[in-house]
């Protein structure tokens, strides 16, 4: 058999064949590393012990029982068997089954105990456990009390999955060597990469899991620290093309407003960055600058003169969305705007024809007048066949997102461009400054005039029917509505504790409301003259499309859906957001999703509703009341939570949006412990700013890894 090395193939696994291996490929397991990186979304509670008369109530629960009775094997229909046995604890008596597994006889002896964990029925009676998982009580035996469970996927079960982990931890913890010099490691305090990943696969209580995480979280931190700095390193000899003086007024003199002072200032830093240095020359230093402002503070303005100024300078630029509805709204917005002035705009998505792509390529790399100026897309757009005669702006949209990782493959991909972000997170500046070092940041702090302020409410569950007869009145006045739930564990079954909960202490949360019941009910019970619709992360692109559009359009009264509305669409006539389990959110999302109303003329609301006890969850949601200025309240939140929501606190949201460059990022609640990890990076990269003493070798390979996996999310 072939050694099991952490870079091996996963194939050297046992039990892994070519269809095995193809299910594993799909939930991104190539490698040996990549399992051992591969962390459960839950755990099973198997460590509180129930007795059988507690355990009527519908959840899976964990019971040790004493096999009572000699197990029978019965032969029920054609090829199937049952076995049946009984067994007891102190409280009662419960009849096991199990469904062809016949040999099951051998393992259930009489008077041997077990831990079983099932939903218990009763039938007829008679207390019931249908196959329910088991494990042996044996002297010397420890029973684990949080059992992982993993994100699956259609050919990869669970058992095959933690034979695999247990198989890879068993092969590789033993020779793991740790990439983090000792040096850092006992300054920081932290445990061995080994232990760290035992830890996280096979926790035995809070402690053990939050030791685990905090190494992690360090490395996360530590190795993207690194190679943003590695990188930097590289990019100093880059150039752009410089851009000359060019009077902007032809555009600003067609907009309905006046720019606000802070869009000025913001719009003269970048035209400044891209027009810097010596007037002989035709290059500079490439701007990379990140303009951050609140939801409708009016960033793509700023955006659309940097894009103007470099096409009157003859070159060519693209902007950037993340979705296709946003592309879509951005081109809507400035094509008309330049389409005045005579520039060429086109908008490329994954959905226009092979035939439009087709010219468009074709248009691209022209060098005539028929060549297109400024092409408007989603981040596919920069691929391979993509040949631009003359680019030199790139600016993108990122809403939200931290891809900062992400920024740096883009640079690669528009070399030699300028680029320009636009971010709707605002940042609190200490945070500001470690992720971003020396990238410029451009910030919009303030709305233009006339806005309205979204009143805001908390309320808890004794005020639902007030809410809904609000809803009626919001929809009987013409208005919208968004209803937003917490989608983060919508599929955690009963018994499992999610696994970022595992490290909360606060005082246990209120149930979840999953937005596809929840929209249902609503529909049924409440407001069956409604027009109600849902969106939610697992939906294809084009449905989720399809039912923004229709909610814009204004053909649904309610939409009921996960963050996923966060980067949505302009819908002015929403008027009403209604967010549940409120306690969940960052506050920086709370406000997020507040911006998704009172972008119209309608008088709006937000009412948060959550029945979280917990102080910490209670002060949080109180800031949303008083403040409404964006960055006074990622400050707030950074204070009272910690980093880990300006990375989103909503992992399988995040996952999907592709932003991901940091995977336990949003755990984080310890503001300490990212710094540290930062300024020990910046140390390193100071000492060895190639990586290239013998002993950060494996760094090396780890930040080389990770600079790849940031490409690959681009091409
Ligand atoms: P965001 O920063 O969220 O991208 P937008 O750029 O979409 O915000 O701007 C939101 C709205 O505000 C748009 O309808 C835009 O036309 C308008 N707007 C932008 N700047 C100003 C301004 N200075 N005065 C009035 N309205 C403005
Ligand atoms: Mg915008």
């Amino acid at each position: 058999m072939d050694k099991i090395k952490i870079d091996s193939p996963i194939s050297v696994l046992s039990g892994v064949g070519p269809a095995r291996k193809k299910a594993l490929a799909s939930l991104g397991l190539h490698t040996v590393r990549d399992l051992l990186f591969y962390f459960p979304r839950a755990y099973e509670d198997r460590g509180k012990i129930s007795l059988l008369r507690e355990g009527l109530d519908g959840e899976r629960r964990s019971y040790i029982l004493t096999v009572g009775t000699e197990p029978k094997n019965a032969l029920i229909r054609k090829g199937m068997t049952l076995t049946k046995f009984r067994a007891f604890d102190e409280s009662g008596t419960v009849e096991i089954v199990f469904f062809n597994q016949p040999y099951l006889r051998e393992v259930f002896r009489p008077g041997k105990e077990f831990r079983f964990f099932g939903k218990l029925q009763e039938v007829k009676r008679i207390y019931q456990l249908s196959s329910p998982a088991y494990e042996e009580v044996a002297e010397g035996k420890e029973l684990k009390p949080y059992i992982p469970v993993y994100p699956l996927t259609e050919g990869v079960s669970r058992n095959l999955l933690d034979k695999l982990a247990s198989e890879a931890l068993n092969a590789i913890l033993p020779i793991l060597p740790d990439p983090l010099p000792d040096e850092i490691r006992t300054r920081q305090k932290l445990c061995r990469l080994s232990h760290a990943l035992r830890g996280v696969h096979e926790p035995t209580d809070h402690t053990v899991l939050e030791t685990a995480l905090r190494r992690l979280i360090f490395d996360d931190f530590f190795v993207f620290s690194l190679s943003l700095a590695l990188r930097k390193e590289r990019d100093k000899t880059e150039t752009a093309k410089r851009l000359p003086y060019t009077d902007i007024s032809p555009l600003t003199s067609l907009l309905p407003y006046e720019l606000t002072n802070a869009q000025k200032r913001s719009v003269n830093e970048i035209l400044s960055d891209m027009q810097k240095g010596n007037g002989a020359s035709e290059l500079t230093v490439p701007m990379s600058r990140i303009l951050i402002g609140d939801v409708g503070s009016g960033k793509t303005v700023c955006a659309a003169i940097a894009l103007y100024a470099t096409v009157k300078a003859g070159h060519q630029a693209v902007l950037m969305a993340p979705t296709e509805i946003l592309a879509r709204q951005h081109f809507s917005d400035i094509s008309d705007l330049f389409k005045k002035l005579n520039i060429r705009v086109e908008l490329l998505l994954g959905s226009t024809t092979e035939k439009n792509k087709k010219r468009i390529y074709e248009a691209v790399s022209r060098t005539d007048k028929e060549r297109i100026d400024l092409l408007i897309g989603t981040h596919a757009l920069l691929n391979d066949k993509m040949d631009f005669s003359d680019l030199a702006l790139v600016v993108t949209d990122e809403q939200h997102r931290f891809g900062v990782l992400q920024r740096a493959a883009l640079q690669e991909k528009g070399k030699g461009c300028h680029l320009l972000v636009m971010s709707a997170t605002p940042i609190p500046r200490t945070l500001a400054l470690t992720l971003y070092g020396d990238i410029d940041v451009s910030k919009i702090d303030e709305m233009p005039p006339g806005r309205q302020r979204v009143d805001t409410f908390v309320v808890d569950e004794s005020y639902r029917s007030r809410l809904n007869a609000f809803i009626q009145k919001e929809v009987a006045g013409g208005g919208q509505v968004y209803i937003v739930c917490p989608s983060v564990d919508d599929d955690l079954e009963d018994g499992e504790i999610a696994f970022n909960e595992l490290l909360e202490y606060e005082t246990k949360r209120p149930a979840m409301k999953s937005a596809v019941r929840f929209a249902e009910t609503l529909q049924k019970d409440y407001f069956p003259n409604l027009r109600i619709a849902f969106l939610h992360g697992k939906m294809k692109p084009k449905e989720k499309d399809a039912v923004m559009k229709s909610f814009s359009e204004g053909k649904i009264d309610v939409l009921v859906s996960t963050t996923v509305i966060e980067v949505g669409v302009n819908v002015p006539n929403a008027s009403l957001m209604i967010v549940e389990n409120a306690e969940r959110f960052g506050l920086a999302q709370l406000h997020q999703l507040r911006g998704r109303v009172g972008r119209g003329t309608r008088k709006s609301y937000c009412i948060l509703v959550s029945d979280s006890e917990g102080e910490l969850a209670k002060s949080r949601l109180s800031v949303m009341k008083t403040t409404y200025d964006g960055f006074t309240i990622a400050e707030k939140d950074l204070a009272l939570r910690g980093p880990g929501d300006f990375f989103s606190d909503n992992r399988s949201e995040f996952r999907q949006s592709g932003g991901l460059s940091l995977p336990l990022a949003h755990l984080c609640t310890d503001d300490n412990l990212m710094k540290a990890a930062f300024s020990e990076a910046a140390a390193l990269a100071k000492t060895d700013p190639t990586l290239s003493h013998p002993e950060n070798a494996l760094l090396k390979t780890e930040v080389e890894h990770l600079l790849q996996n940031s490409e690959h999310t681009f091409s």
